[in-house]
C-alpha cells in the first residue's frame, strides 16, 4: 500500500482508537488516545505505523474458557489452551480467547515512540526484563531502540483489524494484520521495535535498518525471535516484519534461531 494510503488509514484509526480505547480497553488506565506508534500530535489517538501481522481469521470471540486439547472453534480455528505458557503458540490457526488477558503484564523501563499511556506499553514481566537487557546490550552497540507496540487487548486488535479492512479490503489486511484472538500481541509476549527516532516504525522500510540488523543477529541472546521472517508468509500467515520480535525464553529462542525456521515449522518438528 502506498505511504499516503497508510497515512490515511493510520489517522482514521487513531480517531477510532480513541473513541474505543476510552470506553472499555481492558488494562488500559488512561483513556490514552493512541494506538499505535509514532506519531501522536494531530490526532487524539495517533496512528499506528504498525502493521502487525499476525493472524487471520474469524473472529474466535466465544468459549472464554480453554478446555483441554484445543477444541476446533470456528472455521477450523483452534482455541489455545494453554494461554499463560512463555512457548505458546498464537497464528492464524490457534487463537486465544476473547477475555484472555495476560496475568504479570508490567511497563518495561525502555524508551517508547510515543509519550502517553497506553497498554501497547505492557509485556509480561519475564518478557518486560528480557526487552530491557536488550535495548542495554543494543546501546553498548550505539543502536537506540524503541518500543512501538507491546500488548493489545482483544477489543483494541479489533478496532485495529477492523480499520485496516476498512481501508486496505480483507485480503490485504490479513496479510500484515491479525484478527482480534490471532495476534501474537495478546500474548504480552510480543513487541514491535523501531529506532529511537521511530522512522519507519512497523514499516518496510525498517528493513535494512542498522537497528533491523542489530535484532536479526542478537535477539535471541535476549530470549526473542523475528517471529515473521522474509519470504516465509506462505507458513506464519505475515508479510516480513524486521520489527516484531516475540519472546520464548533464552533456549528455546536460541534453538529456534539456530534451526533456521520459523516457529511453526519449528514446533512441527520438535515435539
Ligand atoms: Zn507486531
Amino acid at each position: 500500500m502506498s505511504l499516503s494510503t497508510k497515512q490515511v488509514r493510520l489517522t482514521l484509526l487513531a480517531l477510532a482508537a480513541a473513541a474505543l480505547v476510552v470506553g472499555c480497553t481492558p488494562g488500559t488506565q488512561a483513556p490514552s488516545p493512541g494506538d499505535d506508534p509514532a506519531v501522536e500530535t494531530p490526532a487524539p489517538v495517533d496512528n499506528e505505523p504498525e502493521q502487525e501481522a499476525e493472524p487471520d481469521r474469524e473472529p474466535v470471540a466465544e468459549e472464554p474458557e480453554p478446555a483441554e486439547p484445543a477444541e476446533e472453534g470456528e472455521g477450523g480455528v483452534r482455541l489455545v489452551t494453554n494461554p499463560d505458557a512463555i512457548d505458546v503458540l498464537v497464528n492464524k490457526q490457534n487463537a486465544l480467547s476473547a477475555d484472555y488477558v495476560p496475568p504479570d503484564l508490567v511497563e518495561p523501563n525502555v524508551r517508547f515512540i510515543f509519550d502517553e499511556w497506553h497498554e501497547r506499553r505492557l509485556m509480561r514481566a519475564e518478557a518486560a526484563a528480557a526487552l530491557e537487557e536488550m535495548f542495554a546490550a543494543a546501546e553498548e552497540d550505539g543502536i537506540y531502540l524503541a518500543g512501538v507496540s507491546g500488548y493489545r487487548s482483544y477489543e483494541y486488535q479489533e478496532l485495529l483489524f477492523t480499520s485496516y479492512v476498512s481501508t486496505d479490503g480483507l485480503e490485504l489486511a490479513q496479510r500484515y494484520s491479525a484478527r482480534p484472538g490471532q495476534s501474537e500481541h495478546q500474548t504480552g509476549l510480543a513487541m514491535d521495535i523501531s529506532g529511537s527516532t521511530g522512522e519507519c516504525a512497523a514499516d518496510d522500510c525498517f528493513a535494512g535498518t542498522p537497528e533491523a540488523e542489530w535484532l536479526a543477529a542478537n535477539a535471541h541472546k535476549f530470549g526473542f525471535i523475528i517471529r515473521y521472517p522474509e519470504g516465509k508468509e506462505h507458513i506464519t500467515g505475515y508479510m516480513y516484519e524486521p520489527w516484531h520480535v516475540r519472546y520464548l525464553g533464552k533456549d528455546l529462542a536460541q534453538a529456534v534461531y539456530e534451526s533456521g525456521l520459523t516457529y511453526e515449522e519449528y514446533l512441527e518438528q520438535n515435539r
